[in-house]
C-alpha cells in the first residue's frame, strides 16, 4: 500500500501505540490491513478511571463556567492547528474519503466555538411565585461523570458533540470509542492533553479514554457512579443500554440507526434532487445514520429519477479515501460487506430489481469497495424497514402526498427526513405536526449531515436523544428549582392552611 501509516500515526502523536502488543486488532479499511494492535482497558482500569472521573468532576464543577468555556476554546485551537493530520487519520480508520474526514474535524471545531459562547449562557429563570415575598427560580448544575460511548462512523466529531457541552457544563468525560476506531480517540485524547497542559488548572483525568469492546461499555453502563450516557450506534445496542441505565435511573442520550427517507414532488427542482441524493446516499459509502435509504418518488416523475440516478450511480469513482479523486472510499469491514449483500438478497425475494451493489475488488482482498445499489421495490418491505449499514438506497412510487408522507414515517426509526418539492403547502405539510415524525426534517437539501446549531438526534427506536445545538446543553446539567422566601410569613402554596 502507498498510504504512509506511520507518517500518519506520528503526525497525530500516536506513533509510539503501534508498538504495543495488545489483543485489541485495528485494521485500516483502506487496504484491510492490520495497522495496529492494543492494549484493551482492564475491569481493574475501567474501576479506576470512574474512581478518577468522579475526583474530576468534584473539581471541574467548582471552576466558572466561562472558565470552563477557556479550556474548550482552547481545544478549537488545537483542532484547527491539528485539522488536517486528524482528518487523514480518520480518514485511514474509518475509511471515508479525506475531505469528509476533514468536515469531521471541522465539526469538531464548529461544536467547540458554539459551546465556548455556550459557557456564558447557561441560563435558569426566575419564576413568578403564587406566594408573597417570595421568589422562584430554576438553576442548571453540573451532573457528574458522563460517559460517552461512540461508533465507528464518525470516531471523533461524536466525542466532540458530547464533550464539548459536558465540559462547559461541568462534567468530567469518560469516552469509550469503537473497537474499530481506537486511533482516531487516542489521537483526540493527546490533543486533548495538549489543551489541559496549556490550560494549567484541569483536573487529572478530565477526559479520559477507554480502549475496549462491548464488555467495557457494559461495565461502565453498569456503574451507579455515572449518572449520564450518551451513547451512539446500534440500535441493538441502544436497547442493551438502554435496559441497563433504566434499572439504576440513569439519565441517557440515545442516538441510535436511521433509516432515512426523501420525498420527491411532481414540482422538485430535478437536477437538484439528483445531486442532493447522490451525496446523501452514497456519500461515507453509506455509513452515515443520517443516509438516504429510502427515496419517496411520484409517479409522474419517477422514470425520469431513476434514469438520472442510474447514470451517476455509474460514474461515482470509488477508491481510496486518500486520493483526491474518490468520492466513494470503502466499507469499514468484511461482516459490512456480507450485511449489504444478505440485504439485497432479501430485497430480491421481495421483487426488488437491483443495479449496483458488486465488489470493486482492486484495493486487496481484505478491502470491501462496492458500487452502490439502487434498488426498485414494489412496497416497502421489511428489508427496506430495516437499517442496513451500506450504499443501498431503495426507491419507491408514490401517488398522494399523504401515502408519501405513511410511508415516510412507516418505519421503526426516526432520525432524519427530506421533501423536495416547489409546492409551499407540499413543504410546510412535511415539516408540520402532520408531516415527517423524525427529529430532522429537510427541505430541499438532502437528510444526510447535519450543521452543529441545530439539535440532532431522532424518534423512535433512534432513541430520542438530542445532541449538539439548541438546548442540548441541558442533556448534560441537572435542573434545581429554587423557592426563596424573602418575607417573615410562612405561606403555603394552595392556600392550604397549618398552624402550630
Ligand atoms: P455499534 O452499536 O456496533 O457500536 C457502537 C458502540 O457501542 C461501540 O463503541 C461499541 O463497543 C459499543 N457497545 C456495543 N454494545 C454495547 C453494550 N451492550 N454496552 C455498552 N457499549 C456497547 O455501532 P457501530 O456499528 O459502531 O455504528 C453504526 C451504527 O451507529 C448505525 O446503526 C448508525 O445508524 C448508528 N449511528 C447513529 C448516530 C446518531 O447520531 N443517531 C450517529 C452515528 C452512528
Amino acid at each position: 500500500m502507498s498510504l504512509d501509516i506511520n507518517k500518519i500515526l506520528s503526525a497525530n502523536g500516536i506513533a509510539a501505540v503501534i508498538r504495543q502488543d495488545g489483543p485489541l486488532k485495528v485494521f485500516t479499511p483502506v487496504s484491510g490491513e492490520q495497522i495496529a494492535s492494543l492494549n484493551v482497558a482492564s475491569a481493574a482500569e475501567v474501576e479506576q478511571a470512574v474512581i478518577t472521573s468522579q475526583a474530576a468532576f468534584a473539581a471541574w464543577r467548582k471552576v466558572p463556567a466561562p472558565r470552563r468555556g477557556e479550556l474548550v476554546r482552547l481545544l478549537g485551537e488545537e483542532l484547527r492547528a491539528g485539522k488536517d493530520a486528524l482528518g487523514q487519520l480518520v480518514s485511514l480508520e474509518s475509511g471515508k474519503i479525506l475531505q469528509e474526514g476533514l468536515g469531521e474535524v471541522q465539526e469538531m471545531i464548529d461544536i467547540c466555538d458554539f459551546a465556548v459562547g455556550l459557557s456564558r449562557q447557561l441560563y435558569g429563570l426566575n419564576i413568578a411565585s403564587e406566594r408573597p415575598h417570595h421568589r422562584m427560580m430554576e438553576s442548571w448544575h453540573p451532573m457528574g461523570p458522563c460517559l460517552v460511548v461512540t461508533a465507528f462512523n464518525f470516531p471523533v466529531a461524536v466525542w466532540a458533540w458530547n464533550a464539548a457541552l459536558a465540559l462547559v457544563c461541568g462534567d468530567s468525560v469518560i469516552w469509550k470509542p469503537s473497537e474499530k476506531t481506537p486511533l482516531t480517540a487516542l489521537a483526540v485524547q493527546a490533543i486533548f492533553e495538549r489543551v489541559c497542559t496549556r490550560f494549567g488548572a484541569a483536573p487529572a483525568g478530565l477526559n479520559q479514554v477507554l480502549i475496549g469492546g462491548r464488555e467495557c461499555g457494559e461495565q461502565l453502563v453498569a456503574d451507579a457512579r455515572i449518572p449520564l450516557i450518551s451513547a451512539t450506534g446500534s440500535t441493538r445496542m441502544g436497547r442493551a443500554i438502554a435496559g441497563v441505565a433504566a434499572q439504576r435511573f440513569a439519565r441517557t442520550i440515545l442516538e441510535l440507526g436511521g433509516n432515512n427517507a426523501g420525498i420527491v414532488c411532481p414540482s422538485a427542482d430535478l437536477d437538484l434532487v439528483v445531486r442532493a441524493v447522490a451525496f446523501a446516499a452514497m456519500g461515507t459509502a453509506g455509513q452515515r445514520c443520517t443516509t438516504l435509504r429510502r427515496l419517496i418518488v411520484h409517479a409522474s416523475v419517477y422514470d425520469q429519477v431513476i434514469a438520472a440516478l442510474k447514470n451517476v450511480y455509474q460514474q461515482v469513482r470509488i477508491g481510496s479515501p486518500l486520493s483526491k479523486d474518490s468520492m466513494i472510499g470503502p466499507l469499514i469491514d468484511k461482516a459490512a460487506f456480507d450485511a449489504m449483500h444478505s440485504a439485497l438478497e432479501a430485497a430480491v425475494k421481495d421483487g426488488g430489481k437491483v443495479s449496483g451493489g458488486e465488489r470493486v475488488t482492486d484495493a486487496g482482498a481484505h478491502a470491501y469497495y462496492v458500487r452502490p445499489a439502487l434498488v426498485e421495490m414494489p412496497a416497502q418491505t421489511d428489508i427496506v424497514r430495516h437499517e442496513t449499514f451500506a450504499p443501498i438506497l431503495y426507491l419507491l412510487k408514490y401517488e398522494t402526498l399523504e401515502q408519501a408522507i405513511a410511508l415516510n414515517n412507516g418505519v421503526p426509526q426516526g432520525l432524519s427526513s427530506s421533501i423536495f418539492t416547489g409546492n409551499m403547502r407540499e413543504a410546510e405539510l412535511f415539516v408540520s405536526a402532520l408531516g415527517s415524525d423524525c427529529g430532522i426534517a429537510n427541505v430541499n437539501i438532502g437528510p444526510s449531515g447535519a450543521e452543529i446549531g441545530g439539535a440532532f438526534g431522532g424518534e423512535k427506536e433512534t432513541g430520542g436523544g438530542r445532541e449538539s445545538g439548541s438546548d442540548a446543553w441541558k442533556g448534560y446539567m441537572r435542573r434545581a428549582t429554587n423557592t426563596i422566601n424573602y418575607g417573615s410569613d410562612l405561606p403555603l402554596a394552595q392556600g392550604i392552611e397549618f398552624s402550630v
